[in-house]
């Protein structure tokens, strides 16, 4: 699979922004993005049922389907429930991958043994967990080596995850899943389109600095990225991307303005 797939929080919230966010998925799909992340919590369901809208004209087994268990769904009287539900909104039997969205009161091992379930009764495919810090990982792969992914807040600006959780998730062969690779289009990092760095690549390869920050982290390694746009003309600038190479002259460059830690830091959550 490509590393590059779409994320979806706040799509489905507005009527009148419908038609445009379906035409933003389907240019996705058609340019050969697979992987569709959504969750419970995003817009109590509508961004699963924009998704089950958008998918319609494509088969099922072409893409890869991504969605997130509340906290508080995640422990065996809510979570099958829950998964049903999801699997409803976005009408389809399975799911390619199911995530605890963020840590909550259940038992790590009681979610985990639920996921495994889920996976016998044929409901979902993978299982992962989301914004999760080092020693939660620890405490699951203690657990359980099936982990598949785990989806975190990663940008240029924010790379505090290369300290010690990234090694700890690419020795166990679990993928990093980029959340916010924007930056939420600098909102989170108002310095970061503006930068010296960005912008002199950006001019180097006759790209956006939106388009910089999603390359540099396409650039990674085991590491998938979900940037979300629901405007067309923001997702065509997106797909872009997937013919932009980054050479390691120009990481370099980024990385004399953001480098990577050199200490730990405490996980960035959005
Ligand atoms: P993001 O992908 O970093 O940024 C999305 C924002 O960037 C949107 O406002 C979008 O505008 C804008 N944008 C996209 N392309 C652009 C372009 N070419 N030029 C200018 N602006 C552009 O942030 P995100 O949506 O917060 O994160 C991505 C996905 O990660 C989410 O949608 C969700 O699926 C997932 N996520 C997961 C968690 C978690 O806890 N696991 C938390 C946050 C997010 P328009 O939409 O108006 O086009």
């Amino acid at each position: 699979m490509n590393n590059l797939g779409i994320g979806t929080w706040k799509i489905g919230d507005d009527k009148k922004m419908e038609n445009e966010e379906i035409a933003s998925i389907h240019y996705a799909i058609d340019c050969g993005v697979r992987l569709i992340d959504t969750a419970q919590m995003y817009g109590n369901g509508n961004s699963e049922r924009l998704i089950s809208k958008a998918i319609k004209p494509y088969k099922r087994d072409e893409l890869f389907l991504v969605s997130k268990v509340l906290p508080s769904h995640a422990g065996k009287d809510k979570i099958y429930k829950a998964c049903e539900e999801s699997l409803k909104n976005l009408n389809t039997d399975y799911l390619d991958l199911y995530l605890l969205h963020w840590r909550g009161n259940y038992p790590l091992s009681e979610t985990i043994e639920c996921f495994e379930e889920l996976k016998r009764m044929g409901k979902i495919k993978n299982w992962g967990v989301s914004n999760m810090d080092t020693e939660d990982l620890k405490e699951i792969l203690s657990i359980s080596k099936n982990c598949a992914t785990n989806q975190v807040l990663y940008h240029l600006g924010s790379r505090g995850i290369e300290y010690s959780l990234k090694p700890l998730m690419d020795k166990n062969n679990i993928y990093t899943m980029a959340y916010c690779p924007l930056a939420q289009a600098g909102k989170l990092k108002s310095t970061l389109l503006t930068a010296k760095s960005v912008n002199l690549i950006a001019i180097k390869h006759n790209i956006t600095p939106i388009q910089v920050l999603l390359c540099f982290v396409l650039a990674q390694k085991n590491m998938i990225a979900i940037p979300k746009a629901a405007k067309l003309e923001h997702m065509k600038e997106i797909i872009k991307c997937k013919d932009i190479k980054l050479t390691s002259e120009d990481l370099a460059i980024l990385e004399s303005e953001f480098p990577k830690p050199n200490k730990k830091l405490p996980l960035d959550i959005e």
